[in-house]
């Protein structure tokens, strides 16, 4: 395909100088498609829609607009796979080599996965590369989760056991969100497939081109015919179509608190499972006796990493006043300093916004902090990016608890200083919004450590650390940030019905009805 012109390069400047020399990747598909039933397929009525270069805004390649005639004939090829195929019968063992397989693929490529996904995205190649790397983790995980896994057996001596006979479920719907597509589409593919369900992908329509590698990477893996399908398209259409399906008894979704509210009134008539990972605020909060140095350099990282676009981005930062000034003025000085640059450049630590219409977004919040906060760093484009959707790490102090920039999700490099006195005023202003996905709070003082977190109204805390995150733990939010945990074996069971089987050892005890 032709090569992409940035409108901030110069066209006639020396390649080997000019920053945007290889920004775009080589061999580029000329269009999306869905995945159904082990081929790729146009969409029933022939629609696309544009998907663009965020670093251009030009449209780079058309994508299958998936309607409901598109969901429904890949519902019916999974639910096909599911009654007729393998892999629902197949031993957990059979299916972990699979899953392996998968893993070791997305290991191999993981260069040229986030090669994609960093174009696709705007996220900067570096962290592309971690995200890659993740995901094969994620099908490693679940691999040999299944194989170690037990289920309960209870024992009444010598008159019952009963034992939980644990089962895939059907066909999943999995829809996500478009940042880090990839990894957050491996986080649900997954647990899904190795529990034994068949699947139907929604990919966000922001970013559908890494989600079509899955199909060549599961064919070479030997994921039986059918087991994945893949239908691309608007959440409205596709997304709402799945949805509203009767024949899909789960929905995984990952996106914005007002969606899934949406989807959990259209899924309420067929009573589906539903697991929600939704929008986040969190409070990373800074104690005056925090290690500082640590404190800011994982709060900047916390907000600026992913550009921002993070769920458990540490958007509000709450300092206690004996160490606040010293605090802004560091954090100030060092945001400064993140680099802003194209994403395929391995030094750039803040790409591009993912969509135009995203940036105008996390521009009005921008302008809206300079009448809500004191701007102490950034505001607006960075210098040398006229064009994209390149936003400077902005920073906004003295940010009172009932600025919209507080309290509503911004999504992007933009942050909320707040200061704050006592123990009970920190967790007061960290409880203070309708979020409860994560929260960070830094101090060396052990019992204010644990019993901060325990108060603060989150899904997830950190202590004294970034977002590091096991495996095994629990994953989710509370509050508008979600319903529902996954991560460890509460995917498992999210993915699996549990059946428990009730048997007699000794004499049937039943009271006898009828015998006068
Ligand atoms: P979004 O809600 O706009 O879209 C997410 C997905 O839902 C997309 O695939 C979209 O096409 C689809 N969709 C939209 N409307 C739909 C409908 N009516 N029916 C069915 N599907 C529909 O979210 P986004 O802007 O893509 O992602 C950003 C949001 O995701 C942020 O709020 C972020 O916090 C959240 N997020 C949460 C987590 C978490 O684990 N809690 C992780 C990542 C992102």
């Amino acid at each position: 395909m032709t090569q992409l012109t940035d409108a901030t390069s110069d066209p006639g400047s020396d390649p080997t100088t000019d920053p945007a020399t290889g920004r775009v990747p080589d061999d580029l598909p000329d269009r999306i498609r869905h995945y159904v039933d082990g081929a790729f397929v146009d969409s029933v009525d022939g629609g696309t829609f544009d998907v663009l270069d965020p670093v251009t805004n030009e449209t780079y390649v058309q994508a299958a607009a998936g309607q409901k005639a598109d969901v429904d004939h890949a519902v019916a090829a999974a639910r096909r796979a599911f009654d007729d195929g393998p892999w629902p019968r197949m031993l957990p063992r059979e299916r972990s080599r699979v899953l392996h397989r998968i893993a070791d693929l997305v290991e191999s490529r993981d260069a040229r996965l986030a090669e994609l996904e960093s174009f696709d995205s705007g996220l900067p190649i570096t962290q592309a590369l971690g995200q890659a790397r993740r995901a094969a983790e994620n099908f490693r995980f679940f691999a040999d989760l299944v194989v170690a896994q037990a289920d309960d057996t209870f024992k009444v001596p010598g008159r019952q056991i009963n034992y939980v006979n644990r089962k895939p479920i059907g066909v999943a719907g999995l829809i996500t969100p478009w940042n880090t597509p990839f990894m957050l589409e491996s986080w649900k593919l997954a647990p899904a497939l190795a529990t034994g369900n068949t699947v139907v992908l929604k990919p966000a329509e922001f970013t559908p081109l890494s989600a079509s590698l899955w199909a060549g990477i599961f064919e070479e893996a030997g994921l039986p015919r059918g087991v994945f399908n893949l239908v691309n398209g608007l959440g409205e259409e596709a997304g709402d179509a799945l949805v509203k399906h009767p024949d899909v008894p789960l929905i995984s979704f990952t996106g914005e608190s007002r969606t899934g509210q949406t989807i959990f009134a259209n899924a309420a008539p067929h009573l589906k499972g539903l697991s929600m990972e939704l929008g986040g605020k969190s409070p990373a909060v800074v104690f005056a006796d925090a290690d500082l140095d640590a404190a800011v350099d994982a709060t900047i990282f916390g907000v600026f990493s992913l550009n921002g676009e993070r769920c458990t981005a540490g958007s509000r930062i709450l300092v206690q006043r004996d160490v606040y000034e010293e605090f802004v003025e560091r954090y100030a000085a060092q945001a400064q300093r993140v680099r802003v640059g194209y994403p395929h450049d391995p030094a750039t630590e803040v790409g591009s916004l993912v969509h135009p219409e995203h940036f105008a977004k996390v521009m009005s919040y921008v302008e809206l902090g300079k009448t809500e906060g004191r701007l102490v760093a950034g505001g607006g484009r960075p210098e040398g990016f006229e064009t994209g959707n390149f936003v400077a790490p902005t920073v906004f102090a003295d940010v009172p608890p009932t600025a919209r920039i507080f309290q509503e999700e911004i999504f992007g490099p933009v942050v909320a200083i707040t200061p704050f006195d006592t123990d009970d005023d920190a967790v007061a202003l960290a409880n203070d919004t309708v979020y409860g996905l994560a929260a960070y709070v830094w101090t060396n003082d052990l019992k204010r450590a644990h019993n901060v977190a325990g108060a603060i109204d989150a899904g997830m805390v950190w202590l004294n650390s970034n977002n590091v995150r096991d495996l095994r733990t629990p994953f989710g939010g509370v509050k508008a940030s979600g319903l529902g945990h996954e991560g460890g074996y509460r995917s498992i069971d999210f993915y699996t019905h549990q059946q428990a089987v009730h048997i007699t050892l000794g004499k049937v005890h039943n009271p006898t009805f009828g015998t006068n």
